[in-house]
């Protein structure tokens, strides 16, 4: 058993501000980049700006001015009550006590005033510097509530409204309104936000070196989008991310700090997905869907954050997506850069939500013409990837392990051997060690030093990803997550502590012997439980 290797270096990411009950918590994106290599990593948040903050707060800021108004309006409404009045005659600002001569005379603009210096209220005391008040209608001093406050108490209702219902218990769900834990208090009465901390995400960028571990914030991003996806170039140079929820992409220019959207043009009903960047590094593949009524338009293309340029490398007509409930679509292009150019094959089905009965359609091209071939598994799970020459399609069962068969993508016939799977990016492949997940929680350390061998194992998260390490095999990043304890007030209430990601980086110039890759000394490593 290879001993467990604890990180060098903990970076704690923000947690969510409120419980979610089946402790689901957002991935961080986490890359190495640049020369000498940096961690960049995208942080989830839901508050990197203040739209997002107030977005988030708007149903606590409507209930406390809701609140609030109710408050004024009741407190108003008995002052007026206790302090009558008759129109025309003057009273004491204090004590309502009515005034008359010899404390008051009418000035040039016949309005009551203090008589002379020493004129006061006789029965208070006090000489208001506002003198005294005329008496006025009661609807009259009522106006200004009347006015004012059924206004404010509908804007906020509505606010509240459209921000808040009442708490669905769920796996998926998430904590109460205005503090986690309400439901102990009151059932299924208790509040919770329509938006969950999911969905209002948007991002903090930080750039971490591991060599000193010094964290410098790059930036935030008013979105959120980089579970599963490359958002820095190789060179540590632009950040490219989609925003206006896929309608456009974002690139951050991380020398001068410039922003840029791409395209200029928002387009309707067009949606981007970053894939990962070219070997070189000057561009990025990009997936681009085009909802359109009579079928959709799924496109594969380069985009070269430098200068903002599209480049359509492959397009797939595809029929109008099933609409029934439970059935979701999926579609995703495999494709690996070669030196003739790069290789495609565009996957597409429709699956019910168990995955059974999945049926996937691979589309491609061939001397110029549209291929096509559908694939089935018995158990509904199908995964498709390139050779390693970028021939031919491996096709496997990804739940049975098992691969099925391989065909030819100039003639779409079977192939009788099943050629190798290739890594899809060139770059992975480099470096003395490479880091690999291979169990939930846990990915190892493979050391390419003579002959191929796990050295050493890494806590990370249960899904693992993602998970990268740098070129030269010093350092390597993934993430897990930890327990953070609830408000004052949840724990009194008998909340559950909730979950947030740490960033962790291992630094193996410290953590291993570099001739016989064995871990040093004893300090920071331990041997696993069996
Ligand atoms: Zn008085």
């Amino acid at each position: 058993m290879p001993p467990i290797l604890e990180p060098t270096f903990v970076f704690e990411l923000q947690a969510p501000p409120d419980a979610n009950p089946g402790g689901r918590v957002v991935e961080p994106g986490v890359m190495f980049a640049g020369s000498p290599p940096m961690l960049y990593v995208a942080e989830p948040v839901w508050n990197a700006t203040w739209g997002r903050w107030f977005s988030w707060h708007s149903p606590t800021i409507a209930a406390s001015v809701f609140l609030a108004t109710l408050l004024i309006t009741v407190w108003w409404t008995r002052r007026v009550g206790k302090r009558p009045r008759q129109v025309g005659r003057m009273y004491c600002r204090v004590c309502n006590h009515q005034l008359a001569k010899p404390q008051l005379k009418l000035n040039e603009k016949k309005r009551a005033v203090w008589a002379d210096a020493e004129s006061k209220c006789p029965e208070c005391g006090v000489r208001h510097k506002r003198g005294p008040v005329r008496g006025r209608l009661r609807f009259t001093r009522m106006l200004p509530v009347l006015l004012v406050s059924p206004v404010v108490l509908f804007v906020c209702g509505l606010v509240m409204l459209a921000t808040l219902r009442f708490h669905q218990r769920s796996a998926w769900g998430h904590g109460t309104w205005p503090v986690a834990g309400m439901d102990k208090l009151f059932g299924s009465w208790a509040l919770e936000r329509r938006s969950s901390a999911m969905q209002v995400q948007s991002t903090r960028l930080w750039r971490i070196d591991p060599r000193t571990n010094v964290a410098e914030a790059i930036g935030p991003i008013d979105s959120w989008g980089h579970s599963f996806q490359e958002f820095v170039s190789p060179d540590g140079r632009f950040v490219v991310s989609p925003v206006e929820h896929g309608r456009r992409l974002l690139v951050v220019d991380l020398k001068g700090g410039e922003r840029a959207m791409y395209p200029p043009e928002e387009e309707s009903r067009s949606y981007f997905s970053v894939e990962r960047f070219s070997i070189d590094g000057t561009r990025v593949f990009v997936e681009k869907t085009t909802f359109r009524d009579s079928g959709n338009l799924h496109e594969l293309m380069g985009f070269e954050p430098a200068t903002g340029k599209f480049e359509t490398i492959a397009s797939v007509e595809l029929p109008p997506e099933v609409r029934t409930s439970g059935v979701y679509t999926t579609r995703s292009f495999e494709f690996r850069e070669t030196p003739v150019g790069i290789v495609w094959v565009h996957e597409s089905s429709d699956r019910n939500a168990t995955g059974r009965g999945e049926e996937t359609t691979l589309r491609w091209e061939a001397s110029g013409k549209t291929m096509k071939r559908m694939e089935t598994s018995a158990s509904g799970s199908i995964q498709t990837e390139l050779s390693e020459d970028a021939k031919a399609v491996v096709v496997t069962d990804y739940i049975a392990g098992a691969t099925m068969r391989a065909f030819d993508l100039e003639t779409g016939a079977d192939l009788s051997t099943v050629p190798p799977i290739g890594i899809s990016q060139e770059r992975d492949r480099l470096g003395p060690r490479r880091i690999q997940f291979v169990k939930a929680g846990t990915a190892i350390v493979l050391s390419l030093k003579g002959e191929t061998r796990s050295v050493a194992e890494l806590p990370v998260s249960a899904d693992g990803w993602p998970l990268g390490g740098t070129q030269d095999g010093r350092f390597a990043c993934g993430w897990k997550e930890r327990d953070v304890a609830p408000s004052w007030i949840g724990r009194m209430l008998g909340a559950a502590s909730k979950k947030a990601p740490d960033v962790r980086i291992w630094d193996f110039e410290k953590l291993l012997d570099a001739d016989r890759e064995v871990p040093k000394g004893g300090g920071t490593t331990k041997i696993s439980a069996p």
